[in-house]
């Protein structure tokens, strides 16, 4: 059995086989570019007044003359002599051979005559062009992830679509005799299958869309068919259940008839000790215990980075961070605790039924308290480190 931090670094090491596709900016919410993205415009593309007022040839002169008019969207370039003006407007082309603009509240006007009352200094109030960025310059690098001002900067500069990391096709396979769909009525020793949908919620919300998703009874032969279908159309694989040691455990067997190398299996942890991973050419494959807690708390631990860098993200783990606990804390174990728990400032509550079967308290959650193996003993108003859950 290894431990979570040995566990960890496999993962980290594990490489990438990283794909990129080309996506429309506004499908592009929550992606990674995939490439350098270059500006193929001067932003502004012309010099644009930043406010209303007045477009002079900056003088020591109080008095101009009023000779045109220049709005949004107007295209033509007046001329301007000395001590004359412009009237412009926010966003409007400067012309030429204006050097200033005096805001209107700085300007008394008296029909076609202005006096200025407080002259600013040259150049004021003007954008240049290329002020922004430069046609040609960097405008975002291969590696950001594209947040809504993103998207409407590279809109602004003519972009309609970028080249991104393509995110995951994930299957999830879940395994169980007693598993039925909500919406049939239970007989004695039946239960609800609820793994899938979960999973499928956890990879909705870090943008994570293509999902199939298989039932398989517990049988070799089933499984080892239905990971057979799931391995060959999918980038990574979820299977739920049927990892640990029972006589109808059949999941690892079928994983390694289906030619997926195992990596790694068993951490000495709790929950989630059967966590099991491997790789079938460039798919990845995770078997969740089926225990619905241990199954999403190996998810958020293990799975969620390896996605996040599948899709282009540096670091993709889940902050962790120090909080002072609320309660005493026993681990008697020998093995790393996740427990589940409500963060709030800096202090933290470990929630009381911490079940693995149970994901009421999972849903009142936002942390994981993180206990290592060689602790036994935390007291009330110690440090310990957490994992937030929540911020992806
Ligand atoms: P297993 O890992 O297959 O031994 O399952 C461990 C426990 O988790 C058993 O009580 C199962 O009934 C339950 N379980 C397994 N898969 C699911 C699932 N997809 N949804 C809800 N409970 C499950
Ligand atoms: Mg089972």
């Amino acid at each position: 059995m290894i431990s979570v931090s040995e566990a960890l670094n496999i993962l980290k090491g594990i490489n990438i086989p990283h794909k990129s596709e080309i996506c429309p900016l506004d499908e592009a919410l929550g992606k990674v570019l995939f490439e350098d993205i270059y500006s193929p415009i001067d932003m502004p593309p012309f010099r644009q007044s930043a406010m209303d007022g007045y477009a002079i040839k900056w003088s020591n002169a109080k008095s101009y003359r009023l000779i045109n008019e220049s709005k949004a969207g107007d295209t033509l370039n007046h001329s301007l002599n000395d001590g004359e003006a412009v009237r412009i407007f926010t966003g409007a082309l400067v012309p030429d051979a204006a050097d200033t603009i005096v805001i209107q509240e700085h300007v008394t006007r008296n029909s076609d005559a202005i006096t200025i009352d407080k002259l600013p200094e040259k150049s004021a109030n003007i954008r240049p062009t290329g002020e922004q960025i430069k046609k040609g310059d960097l405008s975002l690098a291969k590696g950001t992830s594209l947040n809504e001002a993103a998207i409407g900067y590279l809109v602004s500069l003519g972009i309609h679509e970028v080249k991104v990391y393509t995110s995951p096709k994930v299957t999830i396979v879940v395994t169980g005799n007693e598993l039925r769909a909500p919406g049939t009525m239970l007989k004695p020793g039946e239960i609800y299958e609820s793994n899938a949908a979960m999973l499928s919620a956890a990879l909705r919300k870090i943008g994570i869309t293509n999902i199939t998703k298989y039932k398989v009874e517990d049988t070799l032969e089933a499984t080892v068919t239905t990971i057979s279908k799931a391995i060959a159309a999918s980038d990574v694989v979820f299977v739920s259940g049927g990892i640990s040691v029972g006589d109808y455990d059949f999941v690892r067997e079928a994983l390694l008839k289906n030619n997926v190398e195992e990596v790694l299996y068993k951490i000495n942890q709790k929950p989630g000790k059967p966590l099991w991973f491997g790789q079938n050419k460039d798919t990845f494959v995770f078997a969740l215990p089926g225990n619905p807690a241990s199954a999403l708390t190996c998810f958020y631990v293990y799975a969620l980075p390896l996605l996040k860098n599948y899709m282009g993200f540096n670091n993709g783990a889940l902050q962790r961070i120090q909080a002072k606990t609320k309660r005493d804390i026993k681990n008697p174990s020998g093995k790393t605790l996740f427990l589940k728990a409500h963060l709030e400032h800096d202090a933290v509550e470990v929630l009381q039924g911490q079940s693995s079967s149970m994901l009421y308290t999972f849903a009142l959650s936002n942390a994981l308290v993180c206990i290592p193996e060689h602790i036994t003993e935390v007291s009330k108003g110690d440090i310990v480190e957490c994992i937030k859950l929540n911020e992806q």
